[in-house]
């Protein structure tokens, strides 16, 4: 089994649809296409859930129906039969008319979430119906059916293998479609596993069925070796490891979703980013191989907030870390990066929903400082441990820049630092210049 993912850009309109159709049945090994939201209906459906969360149901409303006409647009130049023009239109009027039934009802996330399901509902058929049109056999596979997240929010594997199993038995095809992001979650309501989510769909679906390849199809020619948002002349990586990928993931690389590399690494399937746009181009191939040494990538992730515990009690003490560390689990918050001296501790974290709680806790400690708008930069590469000059190419680059936090040797695939959101870009163009 190949799984193919297909994000927003590669569904973004009934040509790019097509262009799918054709890349999805190129193989003729059996396929399960993982399919996002047609490029920004994401973020529309979020512009709705804010207009209906205030009650702007006038807003909310309009917003729906240009959503619905952008649609009906693409139906129209998708199907080329009559039959199926009006399959398609019938299937936009009722996830539309669904919509609308929002705007009557009352409004909480059980709802908001249901909203922001339906992007991946409407591509996933879209491309099931064209690929009938087409006289091209398949089946469309129901996310919410098999894909399921725990109280942890971590997948529910035994769930998930059981029922994608049991529906892949029921229907014998050599192509399945299905939604990636969305799924049920611990209580069986609908939930999604975060904005990019659908990168991670395709690895779940990857690692419950043991895939032969999972393969990412996105708007660029593979992982670049620095941001293409901020940086011009970045270029592909031919390998990464399943470490290095993983890294780069986690800290800001938004061509894959944070979590997106574990469950091919644990169940060892080599992942290869695509292009749709030039599918003839390499790409790049993940797997557990580490190819060249040295610095490969650079990555940089927002929105961390630093929080200092200062404490005259850490000296000399033992047991000070456990209770710090004790205060995030307690408030289920991870940890990013963490540096120590003799009497105090800085440690990062990106999720600030419970930061009032955790700063409270923390008080009883010792003093506590909290600085937000803060970016952690990445170096991504294969730094064993006798290598030398890595540390002083990366401080030289960033001669200009105040730096608050720097972590070395917690792996030997990362070199994190920590600066001010606003010296990033600088932080990022520089150290192109000294690295690459
Ligand atoms: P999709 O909609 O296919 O999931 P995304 O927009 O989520 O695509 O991810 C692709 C984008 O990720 C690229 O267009 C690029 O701007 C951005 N990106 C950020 N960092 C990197 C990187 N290191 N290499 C490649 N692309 C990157
Ligand atoms: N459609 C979702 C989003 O825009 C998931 C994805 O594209 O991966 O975040
Ligand atoms: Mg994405």
């Amino acid at each position: 089994m190949i799984i193919k993912k297909f994000g927003g850009t590669s569904v973004g309109s009934a040509e790019r649809i097509k262009n799918v159709a054709e890349l999805a049945t190129s193989d003729s090994k059996p396929t399960i296409v993982v399919l996002s939201a047609m490029a920004g209906t994401t973020n529309s459906l979020v512009e709705i859930c804010n207009y209906l969360h205030n009650h702007n149901i006038e807003s909310a409303t309009e917003c729906i129906n240009n959503l619905e006409k952008s649609y009906i647009k693409v139906v129209e130049e998708l199907f080329s039969t009559s039959e199926f023009s009006e399959k398609g239109t019938q299937l936009i009027k009722n996830h539309f008319d669904y919509l609308r039934s929002f705007t009557l009802s009352v409004f909480s996330h059980k709802e908001e979430k249901a909203i922001l399901a339906q992007g991946e509902l409407i591509s996933s058929s879209l491309l099931h119906l064209y690929l009938n049109e087409k006289g091209i056999q398949n089946t469309l596979l129901h996310a919410l059916n098999f894909m399921r997240i725990n109280e942890d929010l971590e997948p529910n594997y035994p769930f998930i293998v059981e029922n994608l199993k049991h529906e892949i038995n029921q229907n014998s095809s050599e192509i399945y479609i299905t939604q990636g992001y969305i799924c049920r979650n611990a209580y069986g309501e609908i939930d999604n596993l975060q904005r990019g989510g659908s990168d991670y769909s395709a690895s779940i679906i990857g690692a419950a069925l043991n895939a032969e390849e999972i393969q990412i199809w996105t708007d660029i020619d593979g992982i670049h070796n620095n941001d293409p948002r901020y940086i011009k002349n970045t270029r592909p990586l031919d390998y990464l490891s399943f470490d290095e990928a993983a890294e780069l993931a986690y800290f800001g690389a938004k061509i894959l979703h944070p979590a997106s590399v574990t469950p091919a690494k644990v169940a060892n399937i080599p992942v290869r980013l695509k292009n749709t746009l030039q599918p003839e181009a390499k790409g790049t191939l993940i797997s557990n191989i580490t190819i060249q040494k040295g610095i490969k990538a650079i990555a940089a992730k927002d929105n961390i907030t630093v929080i200092k515990i200062k404490s005259g009690r850490m000296l000399l003490a033992y047991g000070f870390l456990r209770k710090v560390f004790e205060v995030f689990e307690t408030y289920k918050t991870s940890i990013d990066m963490i540096t120590t001296s003799e009497v105090a501790i800085s440690l990062t974290i990106d999720n600030t929903t419970y930061l009032n709680n955790i700063i409270e806790d923390l008080r009883k400690f010792g003093h506590v400082e909290v600085d937000s708008d803060m970016s952690i930069i990445c170096i991504v590469g294969d730094f064993i441990t006798d290598s030398k000059g890595y540390g002083s190419k990366i401080f030289n680059a960033l001669k200009d820049i105040p730096i608050r936090m720097i972590s070395y040797g917690g792996s030997k695939h990362n070199i994190s630092l920590l600066i001010k959101t606003d010296d990033k870009i600088k932080a990022l163009k520089s150290l192109n210049s000294e690295l690459f």
